[in-house]
């Protein structure tokens, strides 16, 4: 037992917080789950690192450069140690490397993974205890992955036992500090020595197959209109070059009811966007089996106060009809689907494991375009895959003249730990990737131009996100999920939160410009 009672370690609590956030949407709303956690635990959230006790950073791990930003900013901050500032690493990198974190940067405190904030009160119990007596001896529990996708693959075992992130035996090399950890789930128990050190090392390592990553009761949404709901986590499809499946483990989905109740409280505290969720948010399989993701979808949209209703990321293979008739058949699903396709190549959609081809692909936007309403389409492209050859490379860019997307988010591959495309050969060089990424982007420059100027003229309805006090403009999001800067004379009540009608009257590469209609 340790020698500090939970009232001590209150005591003693360091009680301002600072969190930044790295990543996708699904962190974003991570990190109001545990900002709601920390204000319940009594802690205050401070705008910056120097004002605060405690320096969270929820990471992202997708790409090598999101793994490295966190660890540059733990660097810039260490000489904050010195004046008893804690520092935590949750998320994706956290998940992924576990305590390997303390190696790289010995003046971190606590390790938590993706879904970690419900075992945030217990590790800062834990961690306020230990900062205020290092001695402690604590039971720690491990976690043992059993994801069915990697055992299939022969990999569960190695990966937990071999993995440098989980060395066998927690205290294998045994450190002069302090060292917790707390985990839920399948679970076995051993026992850390905890040394008199001054270091206090915490670790809560997700079980990646929980579904109470979907409890919400803490969530400080950051934004009063528009909210995001989880409605699915982790992910099964393993494409060859991707970390999600390793940090955000097995796909689950929540309940429909569950996902309903909160989309209704959300309408009742005056919420009007709700944002579904979810790594592949459409292959969503209630557990109740009560209703598909089409069905689930109009019934969001149909809850009373709900004006607009969006989800990302749709999986192609998952992608059904019954998507785009729903949108036909109710007014508050938006005019856009995200549906990544990665490259327009067979052969190197084949080597990345994405489970599809160019023609079931494009035969889903034929689907989405021929929809009653004009349909916004993006997407989501790699370049650089390993073996991508030029005529793959010109594939992909075919793929962008004949799809007509409204804007692509496109990436140098990037090599992911555990990932099975890390042992492809035929790297692409970096100065290569960095020339087909450029002219990925100039290409999609030349589509979205004329795509975006043909709404000049145009009256669109804006959900106003903010002000631009500077050039003196309204910023509205369109249900295509269009930016449109727009003016509004002294006279119109124009509010954030409020949905006005606009008319186009300018457009650049990614956003449009207008006026009120008064
Ligand atoms: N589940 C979604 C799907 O399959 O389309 C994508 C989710 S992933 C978090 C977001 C995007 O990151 C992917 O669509 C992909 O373009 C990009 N990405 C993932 N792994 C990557 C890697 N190793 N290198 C470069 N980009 C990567
Ligand atoms: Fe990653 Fe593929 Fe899963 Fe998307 S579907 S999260 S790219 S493994």
């Amino acid at each position: 037992m340790s020698g500090v009672t939970e009232n001590d370690a209150l005591h003693a609590a360091p009680k301002t917080f600072y969190l930044e956030t790295f990543g996708c949407q699904m962190n974003v709303h991570d990190s109001e789950k545990v900002v709601g956690t920390l204000l319940h635990e009594g802690y205050r959230q401070v705008e910056t690192v120097e004002q605060a006790d405690l320096i969270l950073y929820n990471t992202c791990s997708i790409r090598d450069k999101a793994e490295q930003k966190v660890f540059h900013r733990l660097a810039d901050f260490k000489k904050l140690q010195s004046q008893g500032k804690k520092f935590g690493v949750l998320g994706c990198v956290a998940q992924q490397e576990g305590e390997k974190i303390f190696e790289r940067a010995p003046h971190v405190s606590l390790v938590c993974g993706s879904a970690s904030y419900r075992n945030l009160p217990q590790m800062l119990v834990q961690l306020e205890g230990a900062s205020a007596n290092a001695s402690l001896v604590s039971e720690a529990i491990d976690v043992r992955d059993s994801h069915p996708a990697k055992i299939a693959q022969g990999g569960a075992a190695a990966f937990v036992e071999d993995s440098p992130a989980h060395p066998a035996g927690e205290n294998a090399g045994v450190r002069d500090d302090a060292s917790i950890a707390i985990s839920p789930g399948n679970a076995r128990d051993s026992v850390l020595a905890a040394r008199n050190s001054g270091l206090v090392r915490i670790t809560g390592l997700d079980d990646r197959e929980t579904d109470k990553c979907f409890e919400t009761e803490f969530t400080a949404r950051s934004n009063p209109h528009r909210g995001y709901i989880t409605i699915i986590e982790g992910c099964d499809k393993f494409c060859s070059y991707c970390v999600v499946p390793f940090t955000r483990g097995k796909e689950r989905s929540r309940t429909s009811e569950s996902v309903l109740a909160e989309a209704r409280q959300m309408a009742d505290l005056g919420y009007t966007e709700i944002q579904l969720l979810g790594q592949n948010v459409n292959s969503y399989k209630d557990p109740a089996g009560k209703r598909s993701f089409a069905e689930l979808l109009a019934a969001v949209g149909e809850i009373p106060g709900i004006r607009r209703v969006r989800f990302t990321t749709s999986h192609p293979r998952d992608f059904g009809r019954d998507i785009v008739q729903v949108i036909d058949a109710v007014p508050a699903l938006c005019d856009h689907v995200h549906l990544p396709v990665q490259s327009g190549s067979d052969r190197v959609l084949h080597a990345m494991r994405r489970l599809y081809d160019r023609e079931q692909y494009l035969e889903r936007i034929a689907w989405i375009k021929s929809s009653k309403r004009e349909i916004s389409i993006t997407s989501d492209i790699i370049v650089g895959f390993p073996g991508e050859t030029e005529e793959d490379f010109a594939q992909t860019l075919s793929l962008l003249d004949e799809v007509g997307y409204d804007g692509v988010f496109s990436f140098k591959y990037s090599p992911r730990p555990n990932t099975p495309a890390l042992a492809l050969e035929d790297a692409i060089p970096d100065q290569e990737k960095a020339r087909r990424l450029e002219g990925l982007m100039a290409r999609q420059k030349e589509i979205q131009t004329p795509r975006y100027k043909k709404y000049i003229g145009a009256i669109m309805e804006v959900l106003v996100e903010g002000r631009n006090e500077s050039r003196g403009q309204w910023i509205g999001r369109t249900s295509h999920n269009k930016t449109l800067n727009f003016t509004a004379p002294k006279q119109a009540t124009t509010s954030v939160g409020s949905y006005v009608q606009v008319m186009v009257t300018g457009s650049f590469p990614n956003s449009l410009l207008g006026e009120i209609m008064v």
